[in-house]
């Protein structure tokens, strides 16, 4: 929608194909229907919340920014507002105003929107030794001709929204390499059974650090959840995002409940409460020290009988609680499935891309914006702003090269 709102603001005639019933479903369910739709940070700052090709999107975030993001939609009747992390929200909190505003901006500039339009495929010519666009196949069998085509039918994620991967496969299919497309910004499944019993549990200012052998791929501080299959939640996608397309072998996730506390402190707390708790079991004892739910898996998961009296616990039983509240390893096995990340990691290479016009290098009029680009961010509204911005540039370029052609 913003590639069409682009290209015809830049003097071209455009036409949005959808193949679902109505445009921009998926941002229906964005933020919890909120629509986090932007970060309102620095360019320097969002790169460092895209921890794949960030430097691919420099052109494409200099033409249309966080702050141009926010403009655009004031200017389009939708008022904004920022909230904590400077997650950019419509002041509604209604994502379909912003919806509603792209719509609305395709109608004043002349976009035909064919919605109910299922793409099959994009019909290129060889001329002169180099390919170009002719135009494209749809699912009916028609032919609709065009100088210049955009490709921006999102990844893999929650397919229920249209986003079915056919991109890659047009891609695919006019020669340009697509990486491998894996599940990210999702839950993640352990080994371990303890976290299951602990399903809806959430934990508020934990830190994990992912471990690949001795090596530390992250750590943070945050919110995680518990769930049937192991952990989600704020902290645990962003983590998930750096084990996305990596194997898990020799992989650890280690929780530490109390970041802000040394283990020499907390050996301390514990020895006091295991001397206070004289003939209760170590459970009780120890309870004060964790969310009430989380005792007796917690003690098991360090090797130890929560039905021990306390008064019979030895000091290395107390260590070993200490330690465990520091470092409680978690195993992760796999990740949740595309139907419940919320984006895709790979994508169509971006060395077939250039970068200032989101051009095919490959096939001269064709041109890829949002999630089907081999680039992927955080949460925090970045992968909206990265379908915005290249869907921008994408939109302006494809205009400016009809009428140099
Ligand atoms: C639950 C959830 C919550 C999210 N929340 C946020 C958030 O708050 N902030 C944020 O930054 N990001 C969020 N995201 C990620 C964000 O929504 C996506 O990164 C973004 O929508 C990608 O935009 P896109 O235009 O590339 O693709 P999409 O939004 O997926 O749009 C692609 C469109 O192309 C259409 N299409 C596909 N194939 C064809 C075809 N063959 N013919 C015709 N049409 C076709 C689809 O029907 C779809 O409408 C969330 C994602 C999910 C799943």
């Amino acid at each position: 929608m913003m590639a069409a709102v682009f290209c015809a603001q830049n003097g071209a005639d455009v036409c949005l194909f959808e193949k679902n019933e109505k445009t921009g479903k998926k941002l229906y369910i964005t933020g919890k229907g909120r629509c986090n739709f932007t970060n309102a940070c620095n360019r320097e700052e969002f790169l460092l919340h895209v921890p794949r090709n960030s430097r691919f999107l420099y052109s494409a975030l200099s033409l249309f920014s966080p702050d141009d993001m926010m403009a655009w939609l004031e200017n389009a009747g939708c008022p904004v507002k920022v909230e904590r992390g400077r997650r950019a929200f419509p002041r509604s909190d209604k994502a379909s105003d912003v919806t509603r505003a792209l719509c609305s901006e395709m109608t004043r500039l002349g976009v035909s929107v064919r919605t109910d339009s299922e793409v099959a495929g994009i019909n290129t010519v060889c001329e002169d030794g180099a390919e170009r666009v002719r135009g494209l196949k749809l699912k009916n069998g028609s032919f609709f001709p065009s100088d210049a085509v955009i490709v921006a039918t999102g990844g893999l994620s929650y397919p229920s929204t249209g986003s079915t991967g056919d991109g890659y496969r047009f891609a695919r299919e006019t020669g340009h390499p697509v990486t491998d497309l894996s599940p990210s910004l999702t839950g993640i499944e352990l080994k371990e059974a303890w976290p299951s019993q602990l399903q809806g549990l959430s934990l508020k200012n934990v830190r994990i650090t992912i471990f690949a052998g001795s090596k530390k791929r992250m750590s943070e501080t945050g919110e995680m959840l518990f769930t049937h299959y192991g952990i989600s939640g704020p902290l645990v996608l962003e983590a998930s995002s750096i084990l996305s397309g990596g194997s898990f072998k020799d992989c650890v996730i280690s929780l530490d409940m109390k970041p802000a506390v040394s283990e020499e402190q907390l050996l301390t707390d514990v020895s006091e409460l295991v001397r206070l708790g004289g003939a209760k079991t170590v459970a009780n004892a120890v309870m004060p020290l964790f969310p009430r739910r989380m005792t007796e898996p917690f003690l098991i998961a360090c090797g130890l009988d929560p039905h021990t009296p306390a008064s019979q616990l030895p000091s290395s039983s107390r260590r070993a609680i200490a330690v465990g509240l520091k470092r409680l390893d978690m195993t992760p096995v796999s990740l949740r499935p595309f139907s419940e990340a919320i984006i895709t990691r790979g994508g169509v290479d971006i060395r077939s891309v250039n970068p200032s016009t989101m051009g095919s290098r490959l096939v001269s009029g064709l041109y890829f914006a949002g999630e089907v680009l081999d680039v992927d961010a955080f949460t925090g509204g970045y992968n909206l702003q990265i379908a915005f911005s290249t869907g921008a540039l994408a939109g302006r370029s494809a205009a400016l090269q009809t009428f140099t052609a």
